[in-house]
């Protein structure tokens, strides 16, 4: 049988375990008993989810199910391989059954790998090796941003101590629940919707244009990108848009359930350096790249690069309407700058083999400097 969007034969697989919880009150749905006596609650740095309600909604549900929880607030931006193996011995020390991460992707990712770390007795670090192997303590993942989708991918991104950001990605860090309530997104200042907004775009297109994409993620990220084309410009002006907020919400999650079945792309092999050595945010740092890779795809492979685009009239069309939510700002790297961003890239990665064209050291460099 032929695959209408690309002409070979339609041959894939599909693999997403998470249960899913989205909308208003969202929470009041889940049973958390299932998953242990003791939760461990990891949060960012900044007390978000004091903010947005989403901690009030836990611990009165904990309350009335009998849970009782220990705190691990202690969750940076990009965060790093120190702070998971913290926070797992944290984890052991309490004597917890499982995790319940609140916040952005930094605070999910990390909850992933403490539950992974905490089971298996060992540093982080020594997880990358033995990925497929370990087990994990049950994750629970309640989202506070509209951007990753790590509450449904089987990624965790994490800091090492040379500063590269590392994806430790396996189907066992799949989360057991996760739960998008629009409504814990609304206090989200304007910089962080915009990164976040971004993020969940790139990972849209990124995962049509990947050699990986199959129907099913196209007719996800289709989706998904009319829904931030639609509503991400209006949340960025009109924060309290509940209606707008969610199709973001949605939208966000789409690129989560698109990127575990296809990956990313270039894109993100390209922002990881520029997040690190110049603390540009993670979202931000993928729209700076974004139009430029997806050019260079049309070369390759067009009629991909047609669906991607086709919701902003084509290639143009994205790139101003990236530019309008985000003017790009002049990053003009030294050429040694250039380089040293482009020898972290490994060009032998899936995120750069499965993107459309041929990307070489001289290539990437290029594109650093272009920026
Ligand atoms: P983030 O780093 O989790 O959070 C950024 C900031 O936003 C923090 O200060 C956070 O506060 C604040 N914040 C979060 N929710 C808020 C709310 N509702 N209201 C007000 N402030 C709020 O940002 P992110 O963009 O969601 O996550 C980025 C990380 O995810 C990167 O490390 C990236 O590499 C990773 N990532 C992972 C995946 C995956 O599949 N695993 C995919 C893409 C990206 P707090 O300090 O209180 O948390």
């Amino acid at each position: 049988m032929q695959n209408p969007l690309r002409g070979d034969d339609i041959v894939f697989s599909y693999f997403n375990s998470v249960d899913l919880r989205f909308g208003e009150n969202a929470i009041s749905s889940v049973n958390f008993t299932l998953y242990g006596k003791k939760a461990f609650i990891v949060t960012g740095k900044s007390g978000s989810s004091k903010k947005n309600s989403a901690m009030k909604d836990l611990l009165n549900l904990f309350d009335s199910q009998g849970i009782s929880y220990e705190f691990f607030s202690e969750v940076e931006e990009n965060p790093s391989f120190d702070t998971v193996d913290k926070g797992a011995e944290l984890f052991r020390t309490k004597r917890c059954e499982f995790v319940v991460g609140i916040g952005g992707g930094s605070p999910m990712d990390v909850a992933k790998a403490i539950a992974a770390s905490a089971k298996m007795e060992k540093k982080v670090a020594d997880l990358y090796r033995i990925k497929d192997t370990i087990s994990c303590y049950p994750v629970i993942e309640i989202t506070t941003t509209s951007g990753t989708g790590s509450e449904v991918t089987q990624y965790s991104v994490l800091t090492s101590p040379d500063d590269k950001k590392l994806g430790l990605r396996t189907n066992k860090l799949f989360p057991k629940v996760a739960i998008v309530d629009p409504r814990y997104t609304l206090t989200m200042p304007v910089d962080v919707t915009i990164s976040t907004g971004l993020d969940a775009l790139s990972q849209l297109v990124e995962s049509i244009i990947s050699k990986t994409s199959t129907p099913l993620t196209d007719a996800i990220a289709v989706k998904g990108i009319e829904l931030i084309k639609s509503s991400l410009p209006e949340v960025v002006k009109h924060a309290s848009s509940l209606e707008h907020r969610s199709n973001v919400a949605m939208a966000a999650t789409f690129s989560g359930l698109t990127i575990s079945q296809t990956g990313t792309t270039i894109v993100h092999a390209l922002g990881y350096p520029i997040t690190s050595h110049l603390g540009i945010r993670h979202g931000l740092a993928n729209a700076l790249t974004l139009s430029r890779i997806v050019k260079n795809a049309q070369r390759f492979d067009p009629e991909r690069v047609k669906i991607a685009t086709a919701p902003f009239g084509g290639v143009n069309g994205l790139s101003e309407f990236v530019d309008s939510i985000y003017p790009r700002p002049k990053l003009k790297l030294s050429e040694k700058d250039a380089e040293t961003f482009a020898g972290e890239i490994d060009l032998k990665s899936g995120q750069v083999l499965n993107t459309p064209g041929n990307y070489d050291f001289g290539f990437v460099k290029e594109i650093y400097m272009s920026l």
